[in-house]
């Protein structure tokens, strides 16, 4: 080869982006929000997961994790909602960043908990276990949501009270949002429930569903979802998904795709 071929190699693009951390907040042992620099040509969907990590130790490669993006599409920096893991391979790490630090951000966001795989209707439930939250502070921040539907219901799940990180955001900080505030004043409902703890609200979203509570507490007509007017995003653990998916198909709603809009759409918050 000669020594203008070598020059002339093509530099392969790196995969990621480069950014700087700009905050980072602390919700429990378990659970953690950091805030990142957005790179001007990053766009998503709001929903939308995107790969994040942290470069490898001692030279190794870069280790990586899917993460919903917590804040929407409009917001100069992104948002992520995290878990610790003790031994997790990112989270044992990413747990200790600080602002200054770099983190590495993917640049092809995707998924399927966006508003365009869902068909129209009247009221959007956006039903989240533990970091299956995070999608919902993207979607219920996006101007979108306000348009398309009378009614925003962000259902978080967890197992103890202070995971319901976000409460304060949901029922007071959110109102005074410039772009959506007076919209979710109107339109957003917050419904919290927790399993392990006593709380105003107690127990799995499937019970509170099957017992007809949810709608009762919702003030809403009926027992169960109406096909015609419901659209239902959900995002947590596989056997959340799975149960929660089986009966919302036995209310009658169809699941949809970015290809084909339907009545619900799903994503797994972790594999586990
Ligand atoms: C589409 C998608 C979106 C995701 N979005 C998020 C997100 O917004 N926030 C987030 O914290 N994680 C999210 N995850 C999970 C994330 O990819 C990692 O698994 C997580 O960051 C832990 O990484 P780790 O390397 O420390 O441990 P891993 O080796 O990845 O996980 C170790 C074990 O920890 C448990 N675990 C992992 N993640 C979670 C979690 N979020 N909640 C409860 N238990 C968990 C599981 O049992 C898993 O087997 C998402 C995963 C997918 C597939």
């Amino acid at each position: 080869m000669t020594s203008a071929a070598v020059q002339d190699a093509p530099v392969k693009a790196s995969p990621f982006f480069e950014e700087k951390v700009l905050w980072v907040k602390h919700w429990t042992d378990r659970l953690f929000s950091f805030g990142l620099s957005r790179p001007e040509s990053f766009r998503f969907r709001s929903g939308e997961f995107v790969m994040i990590g942290l470069p490898g130790e001692d030279g190794g490669k870069p280790v990586l994790r899917a993460y919903s993006i917590a804040s929407p599409s409009w917001a100069e920096e992104l948002e992520f909602f995290s878990i610790k893991v003790e031994d997790g391979p990112l989270t044992s790490r990413l747990q200790k960043i600080q602002p200054g630090d770099t983190v590495l951000l993917g640049k092809k966001p995707t998924g399927t908990l966006v508003l365009d795989a869902l068909k129209g209707g009247k009221r959007l439930f956006l039903i989240g276990t533990g970091t299956g939250l995070a999608p919902w502070l993207s979607v219920a921040r996006d101007p979108e949501a306000f348009s398309r539907f009378e009614k925003v219901i962000v259902c978080h799940g967890v197992r103890e009270v202070d995971e319901l990180a976000y409460r304060d955001f949901y029922t007071a900080d959110i109102h005074d949002d410039p772009l959506v505030g007076d919209e979710a004043k109107a339109q957003l409902s917050y419904y919290p429930t927790v399993t392990r703890q006593p709380f105003e609200r107690q127990g799995r979203f499937t019970d509170l569903i099957n017992s007809g509570r949810l709608f009762r507490d919702l003030g809403l007509d009926g027992e169960k979802f109406n096909a015609d007017e419901d659209r239902i995003m959900l995002c947590g653990s596989m056997d959340f998904i799975k149960d929660m998916g089986a009966l919302i198909e036995s209310h009658g709603l169809i699941e949809g795709s970015n290809a084909e809009p339907g009545d619900y759409v799903l994503e797994r918050a972790f594999v586990g």
